[in-house]
């Protein structure tokens, strides 16, 4: 079975050439899955007989079902809870900021990584997802969300959901391709951000082969120490090699790096953390994001106080190291950073921490 959404323009086109049909027929039907959003061959509209039998009878369109949609109480996010063709269970977030609107996608059922304080991690790994059905939850989310005058378009996706991207690399680059087709959703490159624990391999191919996208780096310590201590994949990808392959793609590709620093209360947060990572990074363009611990169930740590945050963020700032404190989106639904789990059930306590810390914007979600 031919899957449609798994396929970048020209690989479509030449498969649909294959089967006997024209260039422009694959236009349509391109237009049909990304302009108007079919579910099925039926809803193709302006295609011919023959074309429409042959899609009906020998390809897939990619669409997941909702099994739970939560509702964030501040009404700017939603966690759509959905079931792929095989039953396996996966979780997206559809998050809306002033003007525009952003979805963090899934690229794995589970993870195998195994970071302590993440939600997925403690699901453990299931399965790869395939490029169709990383781009189905961003187009299933876009058609329920995006449908009204007042809506705000969807801008930027994040691979920022279950499972380490940079894993399943070519199902994750083929999506990131098809969110980028002007002839599709026509998303900016930079406006689609791949999120890694530190898959070195992984970052070097995406220096080599220039992919165009924005990269964020999990990062949450400046020692190998107490990195290994939170995230078990340190082992085999240790600090030093780390910053080395980010210090190469950025000079290959001319490009800041995001990283991201899970705070955990008494664990990453001091001052000595704060000056480590100034001089971890000295010199490489970087900025560093800081997401207040979420809630899960396996892990007791809690999420830095704000004055903590906002002392640590000062620390970076003043020595020359961009930072930000990214807002806190679905934690009360389970759909923040690391609360991904179909298994864990939709609704959590909200956050000990309190209310909402979110003070800048982050400028790659
Ligand atoms: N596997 C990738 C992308 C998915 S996780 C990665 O690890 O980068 C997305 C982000 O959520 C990562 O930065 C991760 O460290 C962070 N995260 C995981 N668990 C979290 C939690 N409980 N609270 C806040 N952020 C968390
Ligand atoms: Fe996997 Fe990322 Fe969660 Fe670590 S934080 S367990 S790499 S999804």
């Amino acid at each position: 079975m031919f899957e449609l959404h798994g396929h970048p323009h020209p690989e479509f086109t030449q498969r649909i050439r294959d089967w006997g049909f024209t260039a422009g027929q694959a236009a349509r039907l391109w237009r049909c899955l990304y302009r108007e959003f079919a579910t099925s061959a039926a809803e193709c509209s302006g295609l011919a007989g023959d074309f429409r039998e042959q899609i009906a009878r020998h390809a897939v369109f990619s669409q997941p079902s909702a099994v739970q949609i939560s509702d964030a109480p501040d009404g700017l996010a939603r966690k759509y809870l959905l079931a792929l063709a095989d039953g396996e269970r996966i979780e997206s977030v559809w998050m809306r900021f002033r003007d525009r609107a952003t979805v963090c996608v899934s690229t794995q059922a589970g993870c195998a990584l195994g970071c302590v304080f993440c939600a997925t991690g403690q699901l453990g790994y299931r399965r790869d997802l395939t490029a169709g059905e990383i781009i189905g939850q961003a187009l299933f989310m876009r058609q329920r969300e995006s449908a009204g005058p007042d809506r705000p378009p969807l801008r930027n996706v994040v691979f920022m959901g279950m499972g380490e991207p940079l894993v399943n690399y070519d199902a994750v680059i083929r999506a990131a391709r098809i969110f980028g087709d002007p002839a599709g959703l026509s998303l900016g490159a930079k406006q689609l951000t791949i999120s890694t624990v530190g898959v070195i391999p992984g970052i070097v191919r995406l220096a080599d082969e220039r992919q165009p996208y924005s990269l964020a780096v999990s990062l949450h310590a400046a020692t190998q120490a107490e990195r290994l201590a939170v995230v078990p994949a340190a082992r085999a990808w240790p600090l030093d090699e780390l910053i080395a392959a980010c210090r190469y793609y950025c000079d290959k590709l001319d490009r800041k790096i995001f990283f991201e620093w899970t705070m955990i209360e008494g664990v990453n947060d001091s001052l000595d953390q704060a000056l480590a990572v100034v001089e971890l990074l000295r010199g490489m363009p970087a900025h560093v994001n800081v997401i207040p611990l979420n809630p899960t169930d396996a892990y007791d740590g809690r999420g830095a106080a704000r004055p903590g945050l906002e002392r640590f963020r000062e620390t970076l700032l003043k020595r020359g190291l961009p930072c930000t404190i990214r807002q806190r989106r679905a934690i009360e639904v389970g759909g923040g950073c690391g609360q991904l789990n179909p298994a864990a059930g939709a609704a959590r306590p909200a956050a000990p921490m309190g209310p909402t810390v979110g003070s800048t914007e982050p400028s790659n979600r």
